[in-house]
Formats: structure tokens, C-alpha cells, sequence
């Protein structure tokens, strides 16, 4: 089980165009330690922290020192893996000192959201609308000069495409990536998708051709990228510990908000798949096997669970294994979009595919 932490809420320095936090009505306060505390007591086996948010460095180095004070009381007893997911644009010289010197002993991960060169990096601003990419390379500098590698996260909207070359290009001139993961730009405004977003047959095109840069220019010598790692994987009959392509799905990343609600993963909306909430929970009778299966038999859930059988027929299932559980949600009243989810998972396989069958 993960735990994500929207450590402030939706509360960002940031205002991204594309960003979905922003409608989420929920507290802006920081996660209090007694919360987090309770949440870990009780949630117990934790394969990864995350601390997310928002910008989960908006509240503060004080905030978030007692936040990790609580988090090393249980590291490596009840906590696998600590990390952090930031747009990096807050990171100075005492937040290092604090994650990686202070704590240096937790391990601490970080990832960073950089959706690639300037240009592409543009719907990234904050409320003056001044583009944040400066503040986002100069993070991977510092922590680059101290020694430390970060994950990068990109979204990709339809602007990306076409300029597959010059993005992976981009990607090989940062030096001290950990991962990358590219996710697409999938926002839905009344049914359709939004003027910045491209469809799923254009995403997994843009895939297609940054896998053979990334095999050819030697890249992945370096770094793995997802989804190119685990389609590669499942090609070569392999597990893939990708969501999108597992079957450990949404109800193993638990997310926990401020006011001590806990829903399955943030790309989840907290209004309707709500699960249950922290504060309300009478700890000696907990049992969150039994509140999951709950929630998945007859509660919101289950509109999860329909998603996954609704695959069942599906001759790549093995392969895609359901895709992303709130893309295809969201998708789910336009039947164009969903078709064309399920056509761009076979143009994925069929390319990959045909690019190792050339190749060998
Ligand atoms: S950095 Fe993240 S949380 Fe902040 S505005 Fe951008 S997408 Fe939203
Ligand atoms: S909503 Fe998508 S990204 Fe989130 S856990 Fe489910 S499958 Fe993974
Ligand atoms: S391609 Fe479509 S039907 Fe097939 S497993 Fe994926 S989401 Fe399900």
C-alpha cells in the first residue's frame, strides 16, 4: 500500500493551466503530525510516502521537519520508501539542508514536474503567468551540485507533438535524472477534451517515437522512462509495477487530505470517491481490509471494478491491464474518446512490437 500525502491541500505557488488540483474543494491547511501520525498508525504497511500536493513545500521548513520527525518515528519499520513530488520551484539551499542533511537517513526520493523545454514547459506558470521553467532547471542544478539525483515528471499536451527529437534531446541534457515518467495531457471539460490536450492515438505516437530516440540515441542507457519501461516489459512477458500497466491498481495508493479524509489515487476526484475519513475512525474496531472491500463491493469503487471488467473480452488485457482507472473514468460518457483509449493501447503494442521485430 502507498500513501500519498496532499500535504497542503491544493494549495500551490503555482497555477498551472491544465491543473485539476484547483477544483478540488478542500482544505488548504497543511497535514498536522497528529493526522499523519494516526494515518500511519493505522494504515500501517506503507510501501511508499509521498509527499504531494499542491506544492507540498508551501507549508513551510518548520511544517514540514515536524511532518518528518513523525515520518522517520516509523521509516523502515512501517514506511518502505520515502519520497517527495514537487515542481521544484521552492527548493533552496535550506530545504537540502533540511531533506538531506537533516534527514539524511530517511533516503528521501525526489521528483520534480518539468514537462520539458521552455516552449513545453509553458502551460506551467504561476498567477502572474510567468513561466516557471528557470526556477524548475535551477532546482536540478542545486540539487545536481549537492550530489543528488530527482525523478522528472512531464505532462505532455498536443504541443509536444512532432517535436519528439528536440524533447528527448531536452530530457538528455539533464544529468542527474532518476526517472522519467510522461504522462498525457487527458483534461476533460463538458465531455470533450480540452483545447491543450491530445487524444490517446496522439500520445501513443508521441511514445512511439520517443521509445526508438530513446533506444537509438542510447538514452535508456541512462534512465528509464515510463510507460516505455513497463511496455517493454510486458512485451518481454515481464511484471510491470507501472498502475497503468498492473493490476495493483487505484486502492493500493491511498491518499490522505488535511482534513483526514483518505480517497484512492489523487487523479481520483476526492467528491465522489471518498472512502472514508481518518478522524471519524474509531481505532481500536479499524479494519481497512474490510473498508476497501467495502467500499470496492458497494461503494464508490465498484465503479473501479466496472471499468476492469468491462475488459474482460479485450485480446491485449494481459497487456494493458484495464490502462489508467481515471482516465478511462473521466472518458467515460464520450464513447469516441473511450474507443479510442482502447485503439491507442493496441497502436502501443503493435509499434513496440514491430520496432523490436525489425531490430532483431
Ligand atoms: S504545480 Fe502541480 S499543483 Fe501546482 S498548479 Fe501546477 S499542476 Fe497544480
Ligand atoms: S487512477 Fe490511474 S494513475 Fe491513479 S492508481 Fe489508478 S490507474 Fe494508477
Ligand atoms: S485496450 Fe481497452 S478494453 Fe482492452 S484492456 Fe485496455 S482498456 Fe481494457
Amino acid at each position: 500500500m502507498s500513501l500519498i500525502l496532499k500535504t497542503s491541500g491544493s494549495r500551490c505557488n503555482l497555477n498551472c493551466v491544465y491543473c485539476f488540483e484547483k477544483f478540488k474543494e478542500v482544505s488548504d491547511k497543511a497535514i498536522s503530525p497528529e493526522l499523519l501520525r494516526k494515518s500511519i498508525s493505522l494504515i500501517s504497511n506503507i510501501s511508499s510516502l509521498t509527499f504531494h500536493g499542491g506544492e507540498p513545500l508551501i507549508i513551510g521548513l518548520k511544517k514540514f521537519d515536524d511532518l518528518l520527525a513523525v515520518v522517520a518515528d516509523f521509516y523502515q519499520k512501517q514506511i518502505e520508501y520515502i519520497r517527495i513530488q514537487t515542481n521544484g520551484t521552492l527548493l533552496n539551499n535550506d530545504w537540502i539542508n533540511l531533506l538531506f542533511h537533516k534527514y539524511s537517513n530517511l533516503n528521501i526520493e525526489i521528483a520534480i514536474s518539468l514537462d520539458g523545454y521552455r516552449e513545453l514547459n509553458s502551460l506551467r506558470t504561476d498567477f502572474r503567468k510567468k513561466e516557471s521553467f528557470d526556477a524548475v532547471i535551477n532546482a536540478f542544478k542545486l540539487l545536481d551540485k549537492n550530489g543528488i539525483k530527482a525523478g522528472l515528471l512531464s505532462v505532455i499536451s498536443k504541443y509536444a507533438l512532432g517535436n519528439e527529437k528536440k524533447y528527448i534531446k531536452f530530457l538528455s541534457s539533464i544529468s542527474n535524472m532518476s526517472f522519467v515518467k510522461i504522462n498525457p495531457l487527458f483534461n476533460i471539460h463538458n465531455e470533450e477534451l480540452s483545447s491543450d490536450s491530445l487524444t490517446p492515438t496522439e500520445y501513443a505516437l508521441f511514445i512511439s517515437k520517443c521509445m526508438q530516440l530513446y533506444i537509438k540515441t542510447g538514452l535508456y542507457k541512462k534512465v528509464a522512462i515510463e510507460p516505455i519501461l513497463s511496455i517493454l516489459q510486458k512485451l518481454n512477458n515481464k511484471k510491470s509495477l507501472y498502475c497503468n500497466y498492473s493490476f495493483q491498481k487505484c486502492f493500493q495508493h491511498l491518499c490522505l487530505y488535511p482534513n483526514g479524509d483518505i480517497s484512492p489515487c489523487d487523479c481520483l476526484s476526492i467528491d465522489s470517491f471518498k472512502i472514508f475519513n481518518i478522524n471519524e475512525i474509531n481505532e481500536e474496531n479499524f479494519n481497512l481490509k474490510k473498508i476497501l472491500s467495502d467500499n470496492i463491493n458497494f461503494g464508490a469503487g465498484n465503479e473501479l471494478v466496472k471499468l476492469i471488467t468491462a475488459c474482460d473480452n479485450c485480446d491485449i488485457k494481459d497487456f494493458c491491464c484495464s490502462g489508467c482507472l481515471s482516465q478511462r473514468f473521466y472518458f467515460r460518457n464520450n464513447r469516441k474518446l473511450l474507443d479510442d483509449f482502447c485503439e491507442a493501447k493496441h497502436l502501443l503494442k503493435n509499434s513496440f512490437k514491430k520496432f523490436k521485430n525489425d531490430r532483431l
